[in-house]
């Protein structure tokens, strides 16, 4: 193994002297869909994992709507599930990040922490992020009582009091799986009506640990070493009270992970990569699937389906290339 001047490492392999034919950057339900479907086209895809191996679905404790798990099935098993049944038809993946990526010519050029990459096609699956609600104490008490995963952190809450903020499905889930430990999960929400579906609305309502303050939004997070409070503010008359809570759990939506694309790909004003029916970008070869793509659905089902659709397109344009 060689290291260059920039600081890469180049492994030397054939990859340095011909393109592969498919790169896929992301680890998720989207990410490794493409890549089962383009091995087994035997295509011998690389997967370029991200920060977070499985993706966002790998968070999640229990899966309950991928269709073929009656009982439901935890995220990071499926994850699992997932990189076994693309690995065992030829894809490789690798635990690496991309660092930027140039698009103006084929083979198209990614840079990653380790090396960089030259690739025929490239199927873009890298999810999105937890939003910020960008108050006072948010970043302060990361890891110090704020949280945007409760699957990581909930066990650090056994028997104390938490708040989740957020009124959506994942508001919903997430403050029903604190109750695991939790003493009690308060729901603070910016309305009085839940965009959360009736399934989650029923078991949040029925369950005797969690109590929600409507019309109502965190202005600070207080506390010394950690979280001791939250402020809250009635959008609604203007009051502010003080809550006392060891726990602040954010779930208010997400970012699309695609900054590496800005200036390169087209997007919405949101930055959702902007693809068409065939998952094809505006750069004919790049391919973009699951969350980066997809402001409304952002199921791990409609993700994996997603990432299957790149890939057997991507896989067409390979053909057409005399690539496959
Ligand atoms: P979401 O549906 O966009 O909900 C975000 C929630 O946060 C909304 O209630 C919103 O309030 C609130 N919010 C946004 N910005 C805020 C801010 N600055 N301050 C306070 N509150 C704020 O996001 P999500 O719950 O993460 O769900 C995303 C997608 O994943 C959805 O399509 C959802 O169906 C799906 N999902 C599905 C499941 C499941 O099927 N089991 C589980 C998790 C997620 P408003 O309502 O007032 O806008």
């Amino acid at each position: 193994m060689e290291v260059n001047l920039t600081g890469l490492t180049s492994a030397n392999t054939e990859e340095d002297k011909n393109p592969l034919k498919m790169l896929i950057l992301g680890s998720g339900p989207a990410g490794l869909s493409a890549a089962l479907y383009a091995a087994r086209a035997e295509i011998a895809p690389l997967v370029i994992t991200g920060m977070e191996l499985g993706g966002q679905a790998a968070l999640t404790h229990t899966i309950e709507n991928y269709p073929g798990f009656p009982e439901g099935v935890g995220g990071s098993q499926l994850g699992d599930l997932f990189q076994k049944q693309a690995e065992r038809f030829g894809a490789r993946v690798e635990f690496d990040s991309a660092t930027a990526v140039d698009l103006s010519s084929r083979p198209f050029k990614v840079t990653t922490y380790n090396r960089e990459y030259l690739t025929e096609s490239l199927v873009i699956a890298t999810g999105a992020s937890p939003n910020r609600l960008k108050i006072a104490g948010e970043e302060e008490f990361t890891g110090k009582g704020v949280s945007w995963c409760a699957t990581c952190d909930g066990w650090f809450f056994r028997e104390k009091d938490v708040v989740v903020v957020g009124g959506g499905d994942s508001a919903l889930e997430e403050g029903l799986f604190l109750t695991r430990y939790a003493k009690s999960v308060t729901i603070i929400h910016r309305r009085d009506t839940l965009r959360a579906g009736a399934i989650l609305q029923n078991r949040a309502f029925a369950n005797p640990k969690i109590h929600f303050i409507w019309n109502s939004v965190i202005t600070d997070i207080l506390g010394k070493d950690a979280v001791e409070a939250v402020r809250l503010q009635n959008v609604l008359t203007g009051e502010v009270t003080d809550q006392p809570t060891d726990g602040v759990f954010i779930f208010i939506g997400h970012t699309p992970n695609t900054q590496l694309f800005k200036n390169q790909l087209e997007m919405d004003d949101l930055g959702y990569i902007k693809t068409n029916m065939l998952m094809e970008t505006s750069v004919p070869g790049v391919y973009a699937a699951g969350e980066a793509a997809d402001p409304n659905f952002r199921q791990v089902v409609t993700s994996a389906g997603m990432g299957a659709a790149a890939a057997m397109q991507s896989i067409k344009f390979l053909e057409k290339l005399g690539v496959d």
